[in-house]
């Protein structure tokens, strides 16, 4: 499957949701346009979904450019963009 392949290729695309919730570390949001956003992740674990890899929750984001999916990956505190960010939001 090409999708699979494209995902195994990421480095977070194996990460669970539950290693985002580790002290020190939060969950980002990256799309293809350039926005950045921190994903508060209250929404999947209310699901259940905490034990869900990263590369399967990332189709359940959708950003003010219209698109439907965008990267997701575990920072630590430091890592946070000094830019402005958000305009990616958890959809479902
Ligand atoms: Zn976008």
């Amino acid at each position: 499957m090409a999708d699979a392949q494209r995902i195994a290729t990421r480095p977070f695309a194996q990460a669970r949701l539950h290693q985002a919730l580790l002290a020190r570390s939060s969950l980002w949001a990256v799309c293809r346009c350039g926005q950045e956003a921190q994903i508060d992740p209250a929404n999947w674990l209310g699901q259940g979904l905490r034990r869900q890899p990263l590369g399967a929750l990332e189709t359940r984001l959708r950003c003010q450019c219209g698109a439907r999916q965008a990267r997701l990956e575990i920072r630590g505190l430091s890592e946070a963009p000094a830019g402005p960010t958000g305009g990616i939001h958890v959809f479902r």
